[in-house]
């Protein structure tokens, strides 16, 4: 296999693969661009079929970090690491520290912090052997309520186009995943008024969900078929694929996972089929971009960023309905601009 022949590779500038026999640590660290300052994403720990698919994985998330990090107006590049492994049964505080070791050898040219299979009490170990975390207690935390917030705003720049409705109140929402972010994010919705269908493939987790926010649980293979307005993907990528678009019935998908869409086509699909795609990485930025204020952490500044992503994503609607491109494609071609036109670290 060639690495740099990977479609997922995209001009990467660096990936290091990084192994501590005594601890079980595989990981992988994806640098794709530094232009606009350190790249800057998070870490998640795997299972992954094979040492290819973490690869890819790693490779997918990390230009997503440039693309996301570019759109939100950000001084920072994109990167990713992954921990190849089962976070229940690998994950030990030597391993962390030795991950966080390997970090250290970067000297900030990339910066992690939380993502699936990661909490905020593992990057407090990390932390012990580098500086080089975003997220940490005390200073911008937990991404995930953040990232949430943004969800929950950008949903509502969608459901304005697509229904012209300013409210989410008696809005019908399925969301796929009842993690972190699904959480906040159903909470959010909640208070709104909306009504909320869940799934998951960890079934306690859907419980606390029917208890706290009257959300109705449906198998994890329905979810996409289900009558709503908005379908919310909130657990992992490559959902958005031949075997699922035929089924949505919603107008508006509006969700926080990374890499939704199986490959960029599906973009096209959707819009042919007129549903509205609130591209990933634009949608699910309120995290890094709280995060980007960790030093001089001031919640109030952040989430006022976060709440950009209504214009920015207002913006891409508007432009996609004119220029009759997808609003991935368009997303897409714009952050490469912000990346081209930068002249260095902003
Ligand atoms: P999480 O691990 O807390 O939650 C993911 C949930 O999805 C888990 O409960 C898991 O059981 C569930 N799940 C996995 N496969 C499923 C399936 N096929 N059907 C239904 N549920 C399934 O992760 P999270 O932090 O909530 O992140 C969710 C997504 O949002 C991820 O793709 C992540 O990369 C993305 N994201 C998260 C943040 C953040 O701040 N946490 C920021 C940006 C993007």
């Amino acid at each position: 296999m060639s690495v740099f022949e990977l479609q997922a590779f995209d001009n990467h500038e660096k990936v290091v693969f990084c192994s501590d026999v005594e601890s079980g640590l595989k990981a992988i660290v994806c640098i794709h661009n530094t232009k606009l300052g350190p790249a800057v994403g998070g870490c998640r720990m795997w299972e992954y079929r094979s040492d290819k698919h973490a690869l890819v994985d790693a490779l997918r998330l990390s230009r997503g970090m440039s693309y996301k990090n570019a759109m939100a107006g950000l001084n920072m590049g994109g990167g990713k690491s992954v921990i190849i492994g089962n976070a229940k049964t690998l994950k030990s505080t030597q391993l962390l520290r030795a991950f966080g070791r390997f970090i250290e050898t970067l000297n900030g040219v990339y910066i992690t912090g939380e993502d699936v299979g990661i909490t905020p009490g593992d990057m407090e170990v990390v932390h012990q052997e580098t500086n080089h975390v975003l997220g940490l207690e005390g200073k911008s935390g937990d991404p995930s309520p953040v990232t949430a917030y943004g969800v929950f705003t950008g949903m509502k720049a969608a459901v304005k186009h697509r229904l012209n409705r300013d409210s989410l109140e008696g809005v019908r929402v399925a969301v796929q995943g009842a993690g972190h972010v699904g959480y906040y994010l159903c909470k959010l919705l909640h208070e709104e008024g909306a009504h909320i269908l869940i799934s998951d493939i960890n079934e306690d987790s859907v419980l606390r969900f029917e208890e706290n926010f009257n959300a109705t649980s449906v198998a994890v293979d329905q979810i996409y078929r289900q009558d709503v307005d908005v379908f919310a993907p909130c657990a992992l990528g490559g959902i958005l694929n031949d075997e699922t678009i035929p089924h949505i019935k919603a107008s508006v998908i509006a969700g926080a996972a990374n890499n939704q869409l199986a490959d960029e086509q599906q973009g096209n699909t959707l819009k042919r089929r007129g549903i509205l795609y609130a591209p990933d990485y634009v949608i699910n930025a309120g995290g890094v971009i709280n995060a980007s204020f960790e030093n001089d952490y001031d919640q109030q500044l952040a989430y006022r960023k976060v709440e950009t992503i209504y214009e920015n994503l207002s913006l891409i609607f508007e432009c996609s309905d004119r220029e009759n491109c997808s609003t991935n494609q368009l997303a897409d071609n714009l952050a490469r601009e912000i990346i081209a036109e930068s002249s260095g670290a902003r």
